[in-house]
């Protein structure tokens, strides 16, 4: 079976042609700049070739045509035509309490998913646009919707409720939700594979630590707790986002900088978090690279990342009554040995301790325990991409 994932931003569109039952991965790039000129990258990993073409792209729609032309190209493609592809997996950020699972994409799908356009401004356009530009070049081609808050669905009232009057969440669906649960999902399946335990008898802290960045607390295999909320803003600080924060602070700097809340609103998004806190950059590299030639701020931001994290573990085990695993993956929890180190440094109380020559490792699956751990950490790279095909895969095969 050859499935097509889409992962639909504002200005960009990954895309990945996969089989979900051998894992094999025939190509996948990204188109970039959608909207403003645009570029495709095509990467065929079976020959390690890589394209890169520039390619007018006005619209998503126009993306999706390029990367159709790439699949199906006589010099660098995979496929002869696009009858090949079964079916295609799209990403989408918000479904609001409507969906709980993956479904097949229908117009009464598309018409719920843009209810809950208020809820992703940001992202949720972005997704309708591409699955509609699918359709448009594939119009009977099967497509499923795979959401980032359907896993968190499963929290319980009393994680997902805010403490504001009650009728904010009846009336304006006013709670959190949670995001990356995919990358959650799939993580804490293969750690439990990694144990050789069955899901429903382990309690985990799964740690994405990416440009964005969530902890989620999974028991017995169902979220129960996690650390964004409404919307992708709350939690962790971030690269550019503020994370949790004392919502007064919005209304004190409005009125001392007489900004707008547009303006505050986009400090908090855009130029907060590690960016903010150290002044060097929102990428954790060049922030560790400063803070080893001594900057302060640099090192502060780091220090902050940390202290938080650590807090979040804990707070995610207390959320389960315990822990049997925590797991890092992203960006940074895959490839950055010494924020997982300081990470985990104040959590020997707990029975989590790292082997510092097994955590001197990066991008593969792998257990960094120390012998007299008693709770096992874990370093497994993330797959949403696998997700999505297999659950499309499902849907379409009608398991
Ligand atoms: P996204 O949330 O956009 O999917 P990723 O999961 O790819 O992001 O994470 C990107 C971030 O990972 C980068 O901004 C950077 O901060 C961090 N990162 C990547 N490689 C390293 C590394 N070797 N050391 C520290 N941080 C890294």
């Amino acid at each position: 079976m050859k499935i097509l994932v889409i992962n639909t931003g504002s200005s960009s569109l990954k895309y990945q042609l996969m089989d979900p039952d051998t894992q094999e991965v025939f190509a996948q790039g990204l188109c970039e700049r959608i909207g403003i000129d645009g570029r495709l990258t095509h990467k065929i990993p079976a020959n390690g070739a890589k394209y890169e073409f520039d390619i007018a792209m006005p619209t998503h729609a126009e993306a999706i045509q390029a990367v159709m032309d790439a699949l199906t190209s006589a010099e660098h493609g995979v496929i002869k035509n696009m009858d090949e592809i079964d079916a295609v997996g799209h990403r989408v950020v918000h479904a609001g309490e409507t969906f709980a699972c993956s479904v097949m994409i229908s117009q009464a799908v598309i018409d719920a998913l843009e209810e809950c356009i208020p809820l992703a401004p940001l992202h949720n356009p972005a997704n309708i646009v591409g699955i509609r530009a699918c359709q448009k070049v594939m119009p009977n081609t099967p497509m499923v919707g795979v959401f980032d808050t359907a896993f968190h669905q499963t929290m319980p009232p009393r994680a997902f409720i805010y403490a504001i009057p009650y009728e904010y969440y009846t009336k304006n669906h006013v709670r959190r939700y949670g995001f990356h649960g995919t990358s959650h999902y799939y993580v804490s399946r293969r750690a439990a594979d990694m144990l050789g335990r069955p899901i429903e008898e382990l309690k985990i802290v799964t740690c994405h630590l990416g440009n964005g960045s969530s902890v989620c607390a999974i028991d017995g295999g169902k979220s129960v707790e996690t650390s964004m909320g409404f919307t992708p803003l709350d939690g962790l600080p971030m690269g550019t986002r503020c994370g949790a924060i004392d919502v007064s602070i919005i209304d004190y700097l409005m009125q001392t900088h007489h900004l707008s809340i547009d303006e505050v609103m986009d400090i908090l998004n855009k130029k907060s978090g590690v960016l903010g806190v150290s002044g060097v950059s929102s990428d954790f590299r060049d922030i560790e690279a400063a803070a080893a030639q001594g900057n302060e701020r640099a090192k502060l931001a780091i220090d902050m990342f940390c202290y938080k994290t650590t807090k979040r573990i804990a707070s995610a085990s207390a959320a389960m009554g315990g822990i049997d695993a925590v797991v890092f993956t992203a960006g940074i929890g895959e490839n950055s040995a010494e924020l997982r180190a300081q990470i985990v440094e104040n959590l020997g109380f707990m029975g989590i301790k790292i082997d510092p020559a097994k955590n001197n490792v990066r991008g593969v699956e792998t257990d960094i325990s120390a012998a007299d751990a008693t709770v096992r950490t874990l370093l497994i790279p993330t797959n949403e991409e696998l997700v999505i095909a297999q659950d499309t895969a499902r849907l379409v095969r009608g398991e």
